[in-house]
């Protein structure tokens, strides 16, 4: 997981990254579109020699950022050495001689299918933090001494996070929604995994797994494509490189029932509900455009907009409500509704909200979305996403993700000349799969004080 700042990643980051995708590729169409003055945005240049290597060139960047994505993660641990991406990450980062000035400048972390190594740095430096990036792909050596300080900072974050309510329940509820997948499988593994790991589990994780024709390395700022390629190749040499195909998901069984897991804590002020949904949902860019305007219809506070919002109906009851989606696998997106009830709002306040939304999702499956609140919806979100493509930085780990999964480029950039139409029937049947998921988990965080029944253990 997680590596050398605990305040910068998580579940809050992974979100954020989900809705980024999700908002990648929101598109319209709309004759008034041709009207507006979009703002000017990079377009990444991209070469295939060595490594896939993406460049967003922008020399008004204060900073520049990279990200070089290992396209391998938990999913790939052996089964007996669980935590074994996590271990090389930190090794790596910290103790690679080569590898370790990035750690000054970035950080780390490993998901269920890659480890993404994330530098800021300045534009007079950047060669020198992509040379140092490039190093990852040597044949590491470690001492004795760094496996033991490691093997107890990892232990000390698994630590933290298990303080964490909403960190253990998000561990459970991915877990349950995966089944036994090895997308669900947990970065760092028990404490017994931890302990049992040897300097040459990560040797032999890194020997079949670091490899840079199949990496993605991607640059934003003050940077010129052809530097930047020209140093790839002489590291490199110049050979054709692909991404690797992304992992597959085998499809779960249908659950018969909601799956339900009730935590009460004491760090939990007032009760939040968290919806999860598994979804098999078409991987082009209409359907990741659907996602992301129900997403955002599901929270519109649009003027004008002819259904009440969530908040008005239920400002009483309610704090705050989420939503997210995010790709897990080729067809696949999971889904969090989340929902906050204000302190002191009895426990049984989440079940009506959680009506509210449901209402307001069949609604949507029933009838589609209206066409001009879909319009408006889309303008807002190209306008969002614009604003975000034309700052690189924070861009770079979306971009990595979205070429990794070997998506088409030219949609990357959201164009509203060039976007498709998304059809308010398009939206009914996100909403339709959504209320009709594969598998449901129903989570409810309670303060300790509304204690119930755990109807599952920690794992
Ligand atoms: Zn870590």
């Amino acid at each position: 997981m997680l590596c050398r700042r605990p305040d910068a990643h998580g579940t809050s980051r992974a979100l954020m990254l989900a809705i980024t995708l999700a908002l990648g590729v929101v598109v319209s169409s709309t004759q008034a579109w041709s009207t507006q003055a979009w703002p000017q945005v990079p377009s990444p240049v991209c070469s295939a020699k060595g490594i896939t290597l993406c460049v967003l060139p922008d020399e008004t960047a204060p900073v520049v950022e990279i990200v070089l994505r290992i396209p391998a993660g938990a999913a790939d641990d052996p089964a007996d050495a669980a935590g074994a991406a996590h271990l090389l990450e930190h090794l790596l980062l910290l103790h690679a001689p080569d590898l370790a000035p990035v750690a000054e400048h970035g950080n780390a972390f490993v998901s269920a299918v890659a480890t993404p190594y994330v530098a800021t740095t300045s534009a007079r430096e950047a060669l020198d933090v992509v040379d140092a990036l490039l190093a990852v792909f040597r044949t590491p050596a470690f001492t004795a001494e760094a496996l033991a300080r490691e093997r107890t900072a990892i232990l000390r974050e698994r630590e933290t996070r298990r303080a964490s309510p909403q960190s253990r329940i998000a561990a459970r509820i991915g877990a349950t929604l995966l089944g036994g997948s090895p997308l669900g499988r947990d970065p760092i593994g028990t404490r017994e995994d931890v302990e049992a790991l040897r300097l040459e589990d990560a040797i032999a994780f890194h020997a079949a797994h670091y490899r840079a024709d199949e990496a993605v390395l991607v640059v934003g700022g003050d940077v010129r494509p052809e530097v930047l390629q020209a140093r790839v190749a002489e590291v490199l040499g110049t050979a054709e490189a692909r991404p690797k195909p992304p992992l597959s998901l085998e499809p779960v069984p249908p659950a018969a029932e909601r799956v339900a897991i009730v935590s009460a804590d004491p760090a939990i002020g007032a009760p939040e509900r968290i919806l999860a949904a598994l979804v098999r949902f078409p991987d082009d860019a209409a359907g990741s455009a659907a996602v992301g305007l129900l997403l955002d219809y599901l929270t519109s506070d649009l003027p004008g907009a002819p259904r009440p919002t969530l908040e008005a109906q239920e400002d009483a009851l309610l704090r705050a409500v989420g939503f997210g989606a995010s790709r897990l696998a080729p067809g696949w997106t999971a889904f969090e509704i989340r929902l906050a009830a204000r302190p002191g709002v009895p426990a049984d306040a989440l079940d009506r909200l959680e009506a509210v939304v449901r209402a307001r999702l069949a609604e949507i499956a029933r009838e589609g979305l209206d066409r001009e609140i879909l319009v408006r919806l889309s303008q807002r979100a190209v306008s969002r996403a614009r604003a975000a493509q034309a700052r690189p930085v924070g861009t770079s780990v979306a971009l990595a993700e979205w070429t990794a999964a070997g998506r088409d480029l030219a949609s990357w950039e959201t164009r509203p000349e060039t976007a498709a139409a998304v059809a308010p029937a398009e939206i009914a049947a996100i909403a339709r799969a959504l209320a009709t998921a594969h598998r449901l988990v129903a989570a409810d965080l309670l303060p300790e004080t509304t204690r119930q029944p755990e109807t599952r253990r920690e794992p």
